[in-house]
């Protein structure tokens, strides 16, 4: 037996895996993840080593391999953990093991971690005053004046003797020469979270909210280690009870990681959790430089911190004694990654969580299918939060049918209904919130005679118009000068198609002049803390309405809102995607979700054009059950995750042809390895309710497909679907893909990914 092995990452670069012999001795026992000691380099220094995997061949030259001297008995390292999660990911996620090693492990940056550097006197205060005179007599004033701050004060900071005693470098080592001083150096680390004074504020728990954190306290304190879906609705006090259940852990001296989507990681939020724990909350958000994430991570490993909130990547907090995991709107997209491996944080959690004895909490107003079907069959804890914190009620809904506005007259993009209603906050005094589901869609060219799009050259996807009206993509920066007449059929009747937030932004102040709009988008949000301005100036009430993007809807408190337009509820609906009624149904919620969470009851207002469409009726209702029940039939129905799951092989090129026929090897190759699949689809469709068996293992391939956008930058882009109704089918299979393109060299021109369950497609 061989083990494969990385040797000592906090100090080597990650770009080599060693196999090393298991002695008979150890084999049976040890296991990937291991701490171990194996000889390494010329010398065969004693070197400290990880497993990341176990096999029965060796790759190697077999008389040079060398064995593992033996296991770590000095307890395991947390990287040893995060060493096995990583073979997981690999195993589940597909990619390679340095890929996944590189996605847990914080790594060291070049960048030089900040020293705190001090100055210690090492003479008595007889020898110190002799020095001084020394110095005094040879006019050696800098020494002198060193000299007589250290017999005042044995510790000095060095920056203070540098900047403020202005004393340089050859001087204080001209001393430590001699033996008078010596310099200290300690690691500091970088802090991010700002203090306040500000208590946390006392609160009555309700009913439901005591109900739940006793439910989570009497099993942890059972020692029982669950995943707990929190359902509850937009403000009905879920990050209160987060933070009740992570003071249980911590009292028990473990720690938490609470992740947040980063769009919704707002200051506000971290002082909540800064107000509850103190100086023992980090957080980590890509405003962070590498130097000073590594230093959180080091924090937390030193036991400085115990709870660590971030979005996706704080997931791999290298914590001493994890207790527990939050995740907070936990249906979000962001929580998968768009790199290999490409892991969705929900389930990498319970696993990790699963490894280190720690517990689970995913917490959303609009569950995930995968997490409600999980939770239905009982092997998550559903925990649900029906009301209102403060006994607010939801706001009251109206769909607009936008086809009818249209037939009775009415052009512009904003309904009767909601004029009247914004015409009504205004005068009252209430904010307004404006939403608009979709940035792809705002300002692209088309030709009202022939129906052609102007498109980007280099990628599959039409130009947007900007307002020093050139047009641009928004995937290369392609930049042209706006057209006037349609290239495809010569008409004069081209233009924008006016639907972006910037659009709507101007048709408001037109509408509504007395009004103050703010708006929020990837455009005004470009620059560092523009964000958190816009955020905090509606706040304050600096504006009444707020136009923006998805941007808007997540988790902010707003109490002065009281209506809330969706202006094209559907624009997410038109997209050729499994997912698309859910993620509309969820923005739907969302949205509606943020009116009327004040004293004042809210209102909003849907408007669509598609008012019969499930996703849509289901929101408007404020109805999760009822879109639940429908969604997860048509997921049944069609096979799709989670009631079965799917693969998708992306493959990319810049030489269309050759990618065309690599896909076709691929796809063979696909169905040779899956056998004989199609035929249980087919009997499935035909409604024969029960698969025989020995087609239930089996999966369906399909394509290779153009994963909606196929070509970007130049690079051509196709996609293959692998569906089966067992997760390890497919892990199977992508197994024997990845051994057949490592095997094969016409694969090394193209880029090979594999998603799993991917978000859309
Ligand atoms: P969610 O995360 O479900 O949207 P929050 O935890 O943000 O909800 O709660 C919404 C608001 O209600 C917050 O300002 C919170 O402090 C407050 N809140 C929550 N629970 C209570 C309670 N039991 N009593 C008073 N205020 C509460
Ligand atoms: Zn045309
Ligand atoms: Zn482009």
């Amino acid at each position: 037996m061989f083990a494969d092995i990385i040797i000592d990452i906090k100090h080597e670069r990650l770009d080599k895996i060693f196999q090393y012999r298991i002695p008979e001795r150890l084999e049976g026992e040890l296991e990937a993840g291991m701490e171990v000691l194996v000889p390494f380099g010329k010398g065969n220094r004693r070197t400290k080593g990880y497993v990341t995997g176990i096999s029965e061949t060796c790759d190697y030259d077999l008389s040079k391999i060398k064995e593992i001297g033996d296991i770590s008995r000095e307890g395991v390292e947390i990287e040893a953990k995060l060493i096995a999660l990583a073979a997981w990911m690999k195993e589940n996620y597909g990619g390679t093991m340095i890929q996944a090693l590189k996605t847990v492990l914080p790594i060291k940056q070049k960048e030089n971690a900040r020293m705190k550097r001090r100055l210690r006197l090492l003479l008595g205060e007889e020898e110190g005053k002799e020095k001084l005179e020394f110095y005094l007599q040879k006019s050696q004033k800098a020494r002198a004046r060193l000299m007589a701050a250290l017999l005042d004060d044995p510790v000095l900071d060095y920056d203070l003797v540098t900047k403020k005693l202005n004393i340089t470098l050859p001087v204080i080592r001209a001393l430590e020469e001699q033996g008078v001083l010596e310099i200290e150096e300690e690691q500091v680390y970088r802090n991010p979270v700002k203090k306040t004074e500000q208590a946390a504020k006392k609160i009555m728990f309700t009913e439901e909210q005591m109900s739940a954190i006793r439910r989570f306290r009497q099993d942890y304190e059972n020692g029982l280690r669950n995943t707990y879906l929190l359902y509850g609705v937009t403000g009905s006090g879920k990050t209160e009870v987060y933070m009740e259940m992570i003071r249980t852990v911590v009292e028990m001296g473990k720690q938490a990681i609470v992740l947040i989507p980063e769009i919704a990681l707002t200051y506000q939020t971290v002082m909540r959790f800064y107000r509850n724990f103190g100086d023992r909350v980090s957080i980590m958000n890509s405003r962070l430089s590498p130097g000073e994430r590594y230093d959180q991570m080091m924090r937390a490993k030193a036991g400085e911190v115990d709870v660590m909130i971030g979005p996706r990547s704080a997931l791999f907090t290298p914590f001493p004694d994890l207790g527990l995991i939050v995740i907070d709107e936990e249906h979000e997209p962001t929580y998968k990654s768009e790199q290999t491996p490409r892991y969705h944080a929900r389930e990498t959690a319970v696993r990790r969580a699963q490894m280190e004895g720690a517990g689970v909490v995913l917490g959303s107003a609009t569950p995930s299918l995968e997490a409600m079907y999980r939770a239905r069959k009982g092997e998550y804890i559903l925990l649900e939060l029906k009301n209102r914190s403060r006994m607010q009620r939801l706001a009251d809904v109206y769909t607009v049918d936008l086809r009818r506005e249209l037939r009775e007259g009415n052009r512009s993009i904003l309904s009767r209904k909601l004029q009247e209603l914004m015409e009504d906050r205004l005068e009252k005094k209430e904010q307004i919130m404006l939403f608009l589901n979709r940035r792809g869609y705002s300002g692209f060219v088309s030709c009202r005679e022939c129906g052609h799009v102007v498109k980007c050259p280099h990628c599959s996807v039409s130009l947007s118009v900007h307002r020093d009206g050139t047009m641009r993509c928004h995937y290369c920066g392609y930049t042209r000068a706006k057209v006037t007449v349609c290239p495809e059929c010569g008409s004069r009747h081209i233009g924008e198609f006016r639907a972006g937030t910037q659009q709507i932004e101007d048709i408001v102040k037109e509408r509504f002049p007395q009004a103050r709009v703010l708006r929020m988008d990837m455009d005004t949000t470009r620059q560092k803390d523009s964000y958190e301005k816009i955020l905090s100036a509606f706040a304050n009430e600096e504006a009444d309405v707020l136009v923006g993007t998805q941007m808007i809807v997540k988790g902010h408190d707003f109490p002065n809102v009281t209506l809330v337009g969706v202006l094209a509820a559907d624009m997410s609906l038109y997209t050729d995607d499994y997912r698309s009624g859910e993620r509309t149904f969820q923005l739907l919620t969302q949205a509606v979700g943020r009116a009327g969470r004040g004293e004042r009851p809210g209102e909003a207002v849907i408007q669509t054009y598609s008012p019969e469409h499930y996703a849509v009726e289901t929101a408007a209702a404020q109805d999760y059950e009822a879109f639940y029940a429908q969604e997860i039939s048509y997921r049944e129905l069609m096979g799709y995750p989670p009631a079965e799951h799917l693969l998708a092989v992306l493959v990319s090129c810049g030489d269309e042809e050759l990618l065309d026929k690599g896909c076709r090897y691929l796809r063979e190759y696909a169905l040779r390895v899956s056998g004989n699949a199609r035929k249980a689809g087919e009997q499935k469709a035909a409604g024969q309710k029960t698969v025989p068996e020995d087609t239930r293992k089996r999966a369906a391939v399909i394509g290779p497909a153009s994963p909606g956008i196929d070509k970007v930058k130049d690079i051509y882009r196709r996609v293959i679907y692998i569906k089966a109704p067992e997760y390890d089918t497919l892990t199977g299979i992508k197994d024997r893909l990845e051994q057949y393109i490592e095997i094969n060299s016409g694969f090394n021109k193209m880029r090979i990914q594999f998603d799993f369950d991917p978000m859309g497609i």
